[in-house]
Formats: structure tokens, sequence, C-alpha cells
């Protein structure tokens, strides 16, 4: 739900580039990354909070907590608010999604997975994304759509690479038309803290050693580790 309303103002900004060609004008157009943040924010409380209702009333239990299994039919609940509880079922449905595992470089703790995309509170003036998985080309292009000057970095020549040829193909050339930079064949290798929020990107291309100097960081990656 997040990624959705900060796609849809992606998609807003880019419907404000094609108004003009319909004859649309306007001054002064701005946009306030902090202010959609709250609105975000807000928006998903209230969600969450009607979605734990209307579980709620069909009676089900909400235990808040990080669960671990004693054994196959036992579950104890270290509860968010302190204390245990101990849970007993015959069966059990695991469903604790997964979590990005960054690359072991240098400089890691410098970079933030899609969970701390949706904690930035001010719009970064330029940033790099890594990795051409479906997270992060979609961030690099909400990025872009909404000014930030955005550079996505992949292994390989293409976008999307577990996609069919096609999609790879296309996206990846409309998003080079629409001027995002994408760094193919780049691995990156090491982050440094610059200060005042600004960082510093060593990346391999090819064979070569390169740096580059970025103002924010965001850092997506395809692979997951299972908690
Ligand atoms: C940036 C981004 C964009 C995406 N866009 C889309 C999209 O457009 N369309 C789409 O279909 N999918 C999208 N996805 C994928 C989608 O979000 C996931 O597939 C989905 O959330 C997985 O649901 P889940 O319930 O399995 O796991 P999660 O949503 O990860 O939920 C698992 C929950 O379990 C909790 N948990 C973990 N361990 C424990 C424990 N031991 N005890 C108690 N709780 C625990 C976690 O804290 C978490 O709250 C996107 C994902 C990302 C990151």
């Amino acid at each position: 739900m997040p990624k959705k309303v900060t796609w849809n103002a992606a998609f807003i900004a880019e419907g404000f580039e094609d108004a003009r060609s319909y004859g649309f004008s306007f001054d002064n157009l701005s946009f306030d990354w902090n202010k959609m943040k709250s609105k975000r924010d807000a928006y998903l409380g209230r969600l969450r909070h009607m979605y734990e209702t209307n579980l709620v009333k069909e009676k089900v239990e909400f235990i808040n907590g990080r669960a671990t299994f004693l054994d196959k039919n036992t579950i104890e609940v270290l509860l968010d608010h302190g204390g245990r509880q101990i849970v007993n079922a015959t069966h059990t449905l695991i469903s604790v999604g997964g979590q990005p595992n960054l690359p072991n470089i240098p400089g890691r703790k410098l970079c933030i997975a899609s969970d701390g995309f949706f904690d930035i509170e001010t719009q970064p003036s330029r940033v790099v994304t890594v990795g051409a998985g479906y997270i992060g080309v979609e961030l690099s292009a909400i990025f872009h759509a909404l000014g930030t000057d955005s550079h996505l970095f992949i292994r390989g020549a293409k976008v999307l690479r577990s996609f069919d040829s096609m999609v790879q193909d296309v996206i990846t050339s409309e998003y080079e038309r629409q001027g995002i930079n994408i760094h193919k064949m780049s691995t990156i290798t090491r982050v440094e803290d610059l200060g005042n929020g600004k960082k510093r990107v060593f990346y391999d291309q090819g064979d070569q050693r390169i740096f580059s100097s970025m103002r924010s960081t965001t850092f997506s990656s395809q692979s997951v580790v299972h908690p």
C-alpha cells in the first residue's frame, strides 16, 4: 500500500508533464515530499485500523509480538508490551514475509532497503538505487518522476532479468529515454559517508573501477533472507 500511494504520486507528476501538451498551463508547480509522506502515513494508519477492526468483528484474536516455535504445536509469543503468551495449535500457517539481504560491502550501514525508502522525510536531490528487480526498478522510476536525479545500478545489461525478454527490452529503453541513469554491468563495491547527507558510491563497471559522488543513497536488493 505505501508503494501504491507513492506510485500514484509519481503517476500524477507524469500527468502534469503530459498536461501541457493537451493545452493546460500552470505556473509554480511544486511537490512537497514530506506532505505526501505525512498523508501516506496517516492513510496507512487509518487503513491498518480498519483492517484490524474488521478482523476483530470477525472474531479474529490479535496477539501482538514476536512468535517462535517451542515445538510443532506450541508457539511462544514475546508480547510487544512485555510478557509472553503461549499458543497451542494443531496447524500453524507461517507468513513471516522476507527481509532484504544487503550485500556485505564496506558502508552497507549507510544504505537503506525499501522499508527505509518509506521513512525518507525529505526528497533527495540525487539517489542511487541498486538492483534490477521490480522493487529497484519501480523505486528508481518513482524517484525520477517526482524530480530526483535517479541512478539505477544493475549487474547486467537490462532490468528485470527474470521477466519476459520483451518486457526487459521495452522497460530498459523506455527508462533511458525518460532520463533515468541506468549504470549497466555495474556492481557497487563501497559506500562512504561524506557528511551533510552526502555519500560517495564506488562501483566496478565491466573491468573498470570508478567512483561517483552522490547526494543520497537508497539501496534496494532483490535477495531476501527468511527470518
Ligand atoms: C517496495 C515493494 C513494493 C511491492 N509492490 C508490490 C505490488 O505492487 N504488488 C504486489 O502484489 N506485491 C508487491 N510487493 C510484495 C508484497 O509486499 C509482498 O509479497 C507481501 O507483502 C508479502 O506478504 P506477507 O504477508 O507474506 O509478508 P509481509 O507483508 O512481509 O508480512 C509479514 C509480517 O510478519 C511479521 N513477522 C516476521 N517474523 C515474525 C515473527 N517471528 N513473529 C511475528 N511476526 C513476524 C513481519 O514483521 C511482518 O509484519 C512489494 C514489496 C515491496 C518491498
